[in-house]
């Protein structure tokens, strides 16, 4: 199937942003005193084709902190280092069905009584500390190079740490410290508690656009090459995989309504980003800091679902 053309794509793109620009809905993330302060009227959409068109309506530049979509690129080395077998055996790719940051999720998952991990998979505060502590290097800042590397190789650019975010995140990451020493009891970190915690934390950090999100979508939608800067990030079965886990887990625990209203893989962060991906064709990245009880962006979320429509895009309608 021929993937949509420039003036279908450009109109869905401008559609959403009309339709939904006016939507107040929703409440700044607050828990991360950062987080809480950014401008709700911004309002940014892009798309990235998997042979590299962008296309843009409002804020599309505008940079804010990727926060939990970090995780889909960390699993993504982790599974290219790692392999398939290892991640479902040390992190675990099921739905947990709990909130992004749940403790009760890693006790559900306790693979003594279940026979899944406990850390639930990768999407998730847990399964992403998991993935953290198995990312490669000497050091912290080795291993934090590792991840900002990859992270940048999708998104064709170099991306940086956002230093008052992650002061921000550090002064209040109790609860994720928490997290860190359960997986440990259980056998499931795979590093230093503290230095794992700081390495995830400088993961959700980093700044990204809408287009940025798009792009590192889109390479996801080649198959793992980036289409603008035609370099091979990772390969066609470690792509699809990540796909996958983003259908199971990543909209928090409205990852099933997302799925059934959208029909991609998508996943969102509380920085109000939001990513979907249409696998061989493209990759929407929106920025709308006002997000819904569960974490996911109220206007990423409805602009998401309209440009799908609009294209169709749905992964489960027959044509
Ligand atoms: N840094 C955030 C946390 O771990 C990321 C949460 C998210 O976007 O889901 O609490």
């Amino acid at each position: 199937e021929a993937p949509p053309g420039d003036q279908a794509i450009q109109q869905a793109v401008d559609q959403a942003y009309a339709k939904f620009k006016g939507v107040m809905e929703g409440e700044n993330a607050s828990y991360i005193p950062y987080l809480a302060k950014a401008d709700p009227k911004l309002f940014g959409i892009a798309v990235v084709t998997a042979d590299g068109r962008v296309f843009k309506a409002g804020d599309a530049g505008q940079e804010f902190p990727v926060e939990s979509i970090a995780k889909v690129f960390t699993l993504a080395r982790v599974l290219k280092d790692q392999g398939p077998d290892a991640v479902m055996a040390k992190i675990g790719v099921n739905a947990t069905g709990q909130p992004f940051n749940s403790v009760l999720a890693i006790e559900l998952n306790n693979d003594k009584l279940t026979g899944s991990p406990p850390a639930g998979n990768p999407l998730v505060n847990a399964g992403a500390i998991a993935a953290a502590s198995l990312v490669p290097g000497a050091d912290l800042n080795a291993r934090w190079k590792t991840v900002l590397d990859t992270a940048s190789a999708f998104a064709g650019r170099t991306l940086a740490l956002n230093q008052d975010v992650y002061q921000s995140e550090m002064a209040g990451n109790q609860h994720n410290q928490a997290i860190a020493l359960l997986l440990q009891s259980y056998d499931h970190l795979y590093g230093d508690p503290a230095v794992t915690v700081d390495l995830y934390t400088r993961e959700c950090s980093y700044n990204v656009s809408a287009v940025d999100l798009a792009t590192m979508g889109a390479t996801l939608a080649n198959g793992g090459t980036n289409p603008v800067s035609h370099k091979a990030v990772v390969d066609p079965a470690t792509s699809a995989r990540v796909l996958a886990v983003m259908a199971t887990a990543g909209l928090y625990n409205t990852s099933g309504e997302w799925l059934f209203k959208v029909g991609l893989p998508g996943k969102s962060g509380v920085g109000g980003g939001i990513l979907a991906v249409a696998p061989g064709k493209l990759a929407i990245g929106i920025y709308s800091s006002r997000l819904d009880a569960a974490g996911n962006s109220v206007r990423g979320q409805l602009a998401a679902q309209s440009i799908a429509e609009a294209l169709g895009l749905n992964l489960f309608a027959a044509g």
